[in-house]
Order: C-alpha cells, then sequence, then structure tokens
C-alpha cells in the first residue's frame, strides 16, 4: 500500500530480528505501529494490511526512529486513514438481503432460519440464496462458504488430474495470507477458501497451476508449458485473478486483503 525509504544509516549489527509494538504521538493521533530491529542498513515506513510497521538497523535509538516515522507523520497518517476506509467498504455484514459474490455471480444472505445449520437455495428469481440460523452470524457464513468450496475445488482438482494422468492429490482448504494455492508431495493441494466467491475460470486457473506442479514442483519453463497446455488462456487469468483477488468481501475481521499471489 505503501512505503518510505530513508538510506543513511550506519551499518546495523548482525543478529536476530526484534520486533515490538509502539505507539508514537503524530500530530495529536495516538499511531501504533510494530517497530523491527533487524540487520538491516536502512530505514523503512510501510503500511500494509496489518498497519503500520518500521524497520530499523540493530542498535537505532528510539529518539531516531520517533525523527523519522515524524518527518513521515503526514503520509502515515493518510496511509492509515485510507487503510482504514477500505477496510471498512470491504467488510461484509451478513445481513437479510446482503449480497455477495459466489463463483463469478451474486448471491443473497437470508436471516432468520429456525434451526442450527445454514442451507443453500435458489430463489424464485433465479438467485442462489444462503439461508443463515437466527444468531449465525459471519461464522455460519464463513463454514457454509468454506464448506461449498471443498466440494467445489474437489471435482475441479480431480477433472485437472484426470487431463494431466494424474491421480488427484489429497485437497484442503488454505486461509494463507499471500497464496491462492499450494501444492506438496505430502500436504497434497490447498487451495484458498476465498476462491469460491470468483468466477468459476479463475478457480481453475488455480487448480491448473496446482495440479501443474504434481508433475513439475517449481516454477520453470517446463512448468508454464504443463500449465498452459492445461489453461492456456493463463496469462489473462492471472492477471484478472490479481485484481479481483483484491476486491473480495471480508467475512470476518481477520481475513486481510489483498492476497496478491496464486503460487
Ligand atoms: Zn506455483
Amino acid at each position: 500500500m505503501g512505503r518510505q525509504v530513508l538510506s543513511a544509516a550506519p551499518r546495523g549489527r548482525g543478529g536476530r530480528a526484534l520486533e515490538r509494538s509502539h505507539v508514537i504521538e503524530i500530530n495529536g493521533s495516538e499511531v501504533a505501529l510494530v517497530l523491527r530491529h533487524s540487520a538491516r542498513r536502512t530505514f523503512a515506513l510501510q503500511v500494509d494490511h496489518r498497519g503500520a510497521r518500521v524497520a530499523v538497523p540493530h542498535g537505532t535509538p528510539l529518539a531516531a526512529v520517533e525523527h523519522f516515522v515524524r518527518g513521515h507523520g503526514d503520509w502515515l497518517l493518510r496511509k492509515l486513514d485510507n487503510r482504514q476506509r477500505t477496510m471498512a467498504a470491504m467488510r461484509f455484514v451478513p445481513e437479510d438481503g446482503a449480497r455477495f459474490p459466489l463463483l463469478g455471480t451474486t448471491a443473497r444472505v437470508r436471516t432468520g432460519l429456525a434451526g442450527r445449520s445454514a442451507r443453500w437455495c435458489v430463489d424464485v428469481d433465479g438467485v442462489e440464496e444462503l439461508h443463515l440460523p437466527g444468531a449465525g452470524g459471519s461464522a455460519a457464513l464463513l463454514r457454509a462458504l468454506r464448506n461449498r468450496a471443498i466440494a467445489w475445488f474437489r471435482g475441479r482438482v480431480e477433472e485437472y488430474c484426470l487431463r494431466l494422468g494424474q491421480s488427484a492429490p489429497r485437497v484442503g482448504l488454505s486461509s494463507a495470507r499471500t497464496r491462492w494455492g499450494s501444492c506438496s508431495r505430502h500436504g497434497g493441494i490447498r487451495l484458498h477458501w476465498r476462491l469460491i466467491h470468483l468466477e468459476p475460470a479463475l478457480i481453475d486457473y488455480v487448480v491448473a497451476h496446482e495440479v501443474a506442479h504434481l508433475l513439475e514442483m517449481n516454477h520453470s519453463p517446463r512448468f508454464w508449458s504443463v500449465v498452459e497446455s492445461l489453461y492456456p488462456n493463463w496469462h489473462e487469468a492471472r492477471r484478472r485473478l490479481r485484481a479481483q483477488g483484491a476486491e473480495l468481501p471480508l467475512i470476518t475481521m481477520n481475513e486481510q486483503p489483498p492476497i496478491s499471489d496464486e503460487e
């Protein structure tokens, strides 16, 4: 989301990085940030989905850190404010009638259902609905989406494995911060549950990518030619995944945008 770098620091000592939280006052506002001392040589100030972070060389006195941060105070406050607004706008509240993306179309929440479990139905207008039990809220929505996701992903992994003449590995869900999927010999294929919001063709791209790793556990040209054979339009899909992935609703507060990499 943004970064300010200043190089003019003395050479740092080696050793482990140390992180702690620190609160600094800037123009009358208290700003919480993570302060990281490490073997780097420069100062860096960054705002990402986790908040504000300042990285400095080992041994940098607090006064010097604060001087650096205050020097970029206006920039920092503006970035934090933007982040706050972006996150508030993306937060999804599962109230009756609220719409959310599902497999590239729009689905609708219905609340007040009796009983304890959520149920998927299609309304008379053709819109898919998720009926949530009375007190279900975000937790019930999350559970329903994860169930929907794993069922869909298993089918798609089987399909792509069949095309590649491979037997389908174990498929699991992930909620990793930075990856849409992963593949390992022992762990099988894991796919991020939030992919279920996206259109099937984009989910297929991530599936094809991970299935291709069953043959090539790397990102070599040979790997990409396997991807190409499974999913010829992968360049375009990868680009769209980056754009659309950053705009998914936030179902729970600890889901953080953006997820920007599909590997
Ligand atoms: Zn990969």
